[in-house]
């Protein structure tokens, strides 16, 4: 008896296949699905082959054809069939689809296209491109050099900010126009990923050749990955290298993982800094990496819920090392957070690094060789809760007390009136009405139905002062700003840009 998996004859027949053929046997559904498409009821789609918000591309079933009606996109006034359609969606070559065609047709077909991949695997890619920009960056390296950090030992990167502009993912040389368009939609997915991801931001704005012009997000920063439970990388956070810089410290949207990564599960000691360069301070000096390991908080307010959950899962911790900064708010935040884990693990040991006034781990290596690190590791003290007495505040001196995370903020009586005080806290003194209402509005974006405001004054009164400070208050990534705009603008821009 005779038997074979693959019909070697199909295969024959389909190999001997022409244009024609394939398209006969070849269905729009079949590719769209392969990539992982859906049309929406009109059977439109966001394009794939250019940035695309509102969806532009509309599927034609009985034709099996595609046609995007944006004038941005490379396609534009070019029917797409099912070949066309693979050549541009994998950056290939026309003989290249033809094959991707029969395999699709026999069911051989596998890859992932570009655009299919996770926030993860772009930011993976995007952190190698990063990395590898250090080399050529002289302002990188001295910034590094400053901050005694070591990028060849190091996970760290740098963002020029140049990223989106040029065809370095995939490189021309020699070219011919086939591959000149697929370096071209490559650059295309790359810019829609980023997008995706929040590399790349879109505020409204156009190029001097009416193309969009994105802007890239942590331009001129240092970049260091974190990481999820998988050790994947999740998310970036980017330090400025601009000395007079307002913002220094820039996360990505959706902000997730930790740095350096998840502690290993067997961690019996653990030190947390209240920053990430100070993590990778400590990170180079293997005489502390042998003994403890190391994970970074987001700021002296930034033990997230993701810490403390990957904390409360290490069964063999024993004891929990603060290495904050030698100020006020370092000290205060040591104490505070060593109390609460100390109630979360029984029998946890809490103990902080007596850092030198005004110093941090990172700047102590200014004046100090490194063993000043290990030296005051050494000389830690312990936390001891059990048998001190916290004065309590009476009842009515200090109403805020009750709570210091956001939810205990929210649940506190007058709420309204403590945020009044604290946008006040935030520098935009005075109008007490007016800020908290404006405050108010532009919270509202968060909402379906967002409010809208008009801010009117007599000239030099301060309108755009207010506005743009309270904007100062929002998350950058989601802030627009005009000086002015057309009437027609507004018409002009899809149903969504302005979210
Ligand atoms: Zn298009």
């Amino acid at each position: 008896m005779y038997y074979c998996e693959t019909n070697v004859f199909d295969k024959l027949f389909i190999n001997s296949m022409g244009i024609s053929e394939i398209k006969s046997q070849l269905t729009l559904k079949t590719v769209l699905d392969y990539y992982g498409l859906k049309p929406d009821k009109h059977l439109r789609l966001n394009c794939s082959f250019h940035p695309d918000k509102t969806p532009s591309l509309q599927v034609y079933y009985k034709t099996h054809t595609a046609y995007c009606f944006s004038s941005n996109c490379s396609t534009h006034g070019k029917s797409l069939d099912v070949i066309d359609f693979i050549l541009h969606k994998e950056s290939c070559s026309k003989h290249e689809a033809i094959e991707k065609a029969k395999q699709l047709i026999t069911g051989e077909a596998t890859a992932t296209p570009i655009e299919n991949l996770t926030r993860s695997a772009i930011l993976t890619k995007m952190f190698i491109y990063f990395k590898n920009a250090i080399h050529n960056s002289k302002p990188a390296k001295e910034y590094l050099e400053e901050r005694h950090l070591d990028f060849e030992k190091l996970k760290v990167g740098y963002n020029s900010g140049q990223f989106h502009h040029a065809g370095r993912f995939a490189k021309p040389d020699g070219a011919d126009k086939a591959q000149l368009s697929s370096v071209e939609s490559k650059k295309q997915a790359m810019i829609q990923s980023c997008l995706k991801v929040g590399l790349l931001l879109d505020q409204g704005k156009k190029s001097r050749t009416g193309e969009p012009a994105y802007q890239p997000f942590g331009k001129n920063g240092v970049v260091f990955p974190l990481k999820n439970a998988a050790g994947k990388v999740v998310s970036l956070y980017f330090r400025s290298i601009i000395d007079n810089s307002k913002i220094k410290h820039f996360y990505l949207k959706n902000r997730q993982g930790l740095y350096p990564c998840y502690p290993k599960t067997n961690t019996t000691k653990l030190i947390l800094t209240e920053a990430i360069i100070d993590a990778a301070t400590l990170l180079q000096q293997k005489q502390i990496t042998d003994q403890y390991e190391i994970l970074s908080l987001f700021g002296t307010n930034g033990l997230t819920e993701e810490h403390t959950k990957a904390i409360k899962n290490l069964t063999d911790l024993e004891e929990v090392i603060f290495f904050f900064d030698g100020d006020q708010a370092g000290k205060a935040a040591a104490k505070k957070y060593a109390e609460q884990l100390t109630t979360q693990h029984s029998g946890l040991k809490t103990s902080t690094v007596a850092t030198p006034e005004n110093e941090d781990v990172n700047s102590l290596l200014d004046s100090h060789s490194s063993e000043i690190l290990t030296e005051l590791l050494e000389q830690r003290e312990v936390f001891s809760f059990s048998n001190e007495e916290s004065p309590r505040p009476s009842v009515d001196s200090r109403p805020t007390a009750v709570g210091c995370g956001p939810l205990d903020f929210l649940k506190s009586p007058n709420v309204l009136q403590q945020l009044n005080e604290r946008i006040g806290q935030c520098g935009i003194v005075g109008e007490r009405q007016s800020r908290l209402l404006l405050f108010l509005l532009t919270l509202s974006y968060q909402n379906k139905r967002p409010l809208h405001g008009i801010v009117q004054g007599s000239s030099g009164s301060g309108k755009t002062h207010i506005i743009s400070r309270i904007a100062d208050l929002m998350p950058q990534e989601d802030v627009l700003r005009f000086t002015r705009i057309t009437e027609s603008s507004l018409y002009n821009w899809g149903e969504y840009d302005l979210f």
